[in-house]
């Protein structure tokens, strides 16, 4: 695993606002505090989220943006990307990953962030079909196609984007982490974070103690000690 003071630029690719916030942002504030520039691409704007029947999907398309826009401030990060494909119906095709690897290509990451392909059969939520398909096209664009000069060819013709090889892959809500990484420090920020997705939470009061209960039995997986809190990731050598 690569050594955080070797990475210069992380991108996080995730299917709709809040899901960073809820796998990765204490490590995200763990990453900016030491200098790492983190930027995000969110590949639809949650417009099929909330409960609210009486907003309108347009007007829900800007409340989210905003929302996402605010959270990311919270754990540092202010260079925000959305892709605008229709949430619910995300499928990982070509134009999916032309765009991922064009957005690749632009900001030349060392380290991705990506959802999972995989099905998780002990949290049936954290595998939505949009984070699925994210996570496969993801995948696909970090390898082969950012650094293959031949696929896609009309991203180096026409707009100039030289190919590009990500080194490394941490894949959020994996079934399968291979690292943990102690937020304790950073969790009120996380909270901050997640607290700013206000058309999504319907108990803000117990968000806390729900996240908290969540973060120690993942850090207790991960053999941290007593009292810690943890996200989970299983990280790839791509590079
Ligand atoms: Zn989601």
């Amino acid at each position: 695993m690569l050594e955080d003071a070797e990475i210069s630029r992380i991108l996080v690719i995730m299917a709709h606002p809040d899901d960073v916030d809820f796998g990765s942002a204490g490590t995200i504030a763990r990453w900016t505090d030491a200098g790492i520039g983190v930027s995000y691409c969110l590949v639809t704007n949650g417009d099929a989220g909330g409960s609210d029947r009486s907003v309108s999907r347009a007007d829900m398309t800007l409340i989210r943006q905003a929302e996402q826009t605010n959270a990311a401030k919270q754990v540092g990060v202010h260079d925000l990307h959305f892709l605008g494909y229709p949430d619910g119906q995300v499928e990982a095709t070509l134009g999916l990953r032309r765009d991922l690897a064009r957005i690749i290509r632009l900001l030349r990451p060392d380290r991705v962030v990506c959802p999972s392909p995989e099905r998780n059969y002990w949290r049936m939520g954290i595998s939505h079909p949009d984070h699925r398909a994210v996570g496969s096209a993801a995948l696909d664009a970090v390898y082969p196609d950012a650094r293959n000069p031949f696929a896609f060819p009309e991203l180096l013709a026409e707009e100039r984007l030289e190919p590009w090889t990500v080194r490394e892959v941490w894949i959020a809500a994996s079934p399968a982490p291979t690292n943990y990484v102690d937020i304790t420090e950073t969790f009120p920020r996380k909270v901050a974070a997640l607290r700013s997705h206000v058309s999504q939470i319907s108990d803000p009061d117990g968000l806390e103690q729900m996240l908290r209960d969540r973060l120690a039995r993942t850090a207790t997986e991960g053999g941290l000690p007593e009292g810690r809190l943890a996200e989970a990731f299983q990280v790839l050598q791509s590079g």
